[in-house]
């Protein structure tokens, strides 16, 4: 008999968090250790409630059939519905979704409203598709998320390459697998949709409006007029156009642009409306006429007083900080600084107002779409931009004022009043049974 094989037991190891986990994690215990939180509330609060990963066949123009992997993660439900968009990109993955539906359940707490978070998408390239394939591929993504979606449950919105239309045809996809008397009761199942089908006017621009809102209070607070002001957009997508289009309307300069394909400057300013039509038909900002190329990792360098990161995680890292010209920075897109970034921007004085508030204008004209069509209300533009302005108004002088009290940054104080929030909720109810 041969010699029998010990086994060594060894301890067992923390996998160690990567990426957007990395960050989200670190920005959520430093907060909790300031407010003391709970040690049971924060072992809660510290992992998701529920993980849904589904593979899904569908068929190409082609006829080949090809499967995919969609997620949907719910963080945590305490203040009501998980509520959260949906992205289409190759980095889509388990743990970018984690990342992401925790961000939603503190964005969601902080704007006060009645939701918990959630994130999930496709790993797909979409430009590779038809639009055909594309509707395919999203009605057999609602329709494996089945009943882990729904108006009272968990409401999906857009994100990252996902849209209007996207959101039309996973509300037509959901209504239509209901018992028919059920159908027109469950529109409200997704937010974001086109304004002839549930949509709320203005829910196109409510993210970019708010970036732009919240940048206005900031200077406004600093005694800063934005007239003149130079600032530079990473992602010229939903979110980018129309925080621009609303700062040059205050008289502020575009100087810099990046999208996936490349990125501009021109420090004599460059037209919004011209860029955005030039995009619109070429599908980048390449090539734009009365700009200069600008390599990629320069781009956070251009002279600049704002910079709005308006695309994916992690693109403000150690290596790019201490280039930043920027005195302020505002986060369009969800996690765009990581913890070694924003420490080195914090170093050097300066601001960030963080994603939670700065890009909250989403999920805060979604919570008002979801309101109409349970009620059946029909809402206009200029009373949506009012109250778009009026609750985000509320959000940063309390995240403003608590930074100063407490004489911390403002992300901080943001998660610790978002956190405080959902603490609250479970003191009071207690954990069953
Ligand atoms: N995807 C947007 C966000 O990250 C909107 C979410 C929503 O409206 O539910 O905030």
């Amino acid at each position: 008999m041969g010699k029998v094989k010990t086994i060594k037991k060894t301890a067992e190891k923390k996998v160690p968090l990567t990426g957007m986990m990395e960050n989200v994690m670190k920005q959520f215990d430093k907060a909790a250790d300031r407010i003391n939180l709970h040690p049971n509330i924060k072992k809660i609060l510290s992992i998701t409630n529920n993980e849904i990963l589904v593979n899904f066949p569908v068929k190409m123009d082609n006829g080949d059939v090809e499967i995919f992997t969609g997620y949907r993660v719910q963080h945590n439900g305490a203040l009501g519905p998980y509520k959260g968009g949906l992205r289409y990109h190759p980095t889509v993955d388990l743990d970018a979704a984690r990342a992401l539906a925790m961000w939603m359940t503190w964005k969601s707490s902080l704007a006060g409203l009645p939701y918990g978070g959630g994130k999930g998408g496709i790993k797909i390239d979409p430009t590779k598709y038809s639009q055909s394939e594309l509707e395919r591929i999203t009605r057999r993504f609602t329709f494996a998320l089945a009943d882990n979606i729904g108006p009272e449950h968990d409401i999906p919105a857009p994100d990252v390459n996902t849209n209007s239309q996207t959101m039309a045809w996973i509300a037509d996809t959901y209504m239509s697998t209901r018992p028919p008397a059920q159908r027109s009761a469950n529109q409200h199942v997704v937010t974001g949709k086109p304004d002839g089908s549930g949509g709320l006017e203005g829910r196109d621009r409510a993210t970019g409006f708010g970036v732009y809102l919240t940048i206005k209070f900031w200077a406004e607070k600093k005694g800063i007029d934005l007239n003149g002001k130079k600032y530079i957009v990473q992602g010229f997508g939903n979110v980018g156009y129309w925080a621009s289009h609303f700062l040059e309307k205050d008289g502020a300069k575009l100087v810099g642009v990046q999208d996936a394909f490349g990125s501009i400057q021109n420090q004599k300013g460059i037209s919004v409306e011209d860029l955005f039509n030039y995009s619109s038909a070429t599908k980048s900002i390449v090539g734009f006429a009365n700009s200069n190329a600008v390599e990629a990792d320069e781009f956070f360098a251009i002279d600049c007083d704002i910079c709005i990161p308006a695309a994916l995680g992690n693109q403000i890292t150690k290596e790019n900080a201490p280039k930043i010209k920027a005195k302020l920075i505002a986060e369009g897109a969800n996690g765009p600084t990581n913890v070694e970034g924003e420490n080195i921007l914090l170093e050097r004085d300066i601001t960030i107002i963080p994603d939670i508030l700065c890009n909250s204008g989403g999920v805060i004209g979604s919570y008002f779409e979801w309101l109409q069509n349970r009620s059946g209300e029909v809402w206009h533009l200029e009373e949506v931009m009012d109250k778009l302005e009026n609750k985000l108004k509320g959000s940063f002088n309390k995240v403003f004022d608590y930074a100063v009290r407490e004489d911390i940054d403002m992300r901080t104080a943001a998660f610790c009043i978002a956190i405080e929030r959902i603490e609250r909720a479970y003191v009071q109810r207690g954990i069953f049974p």
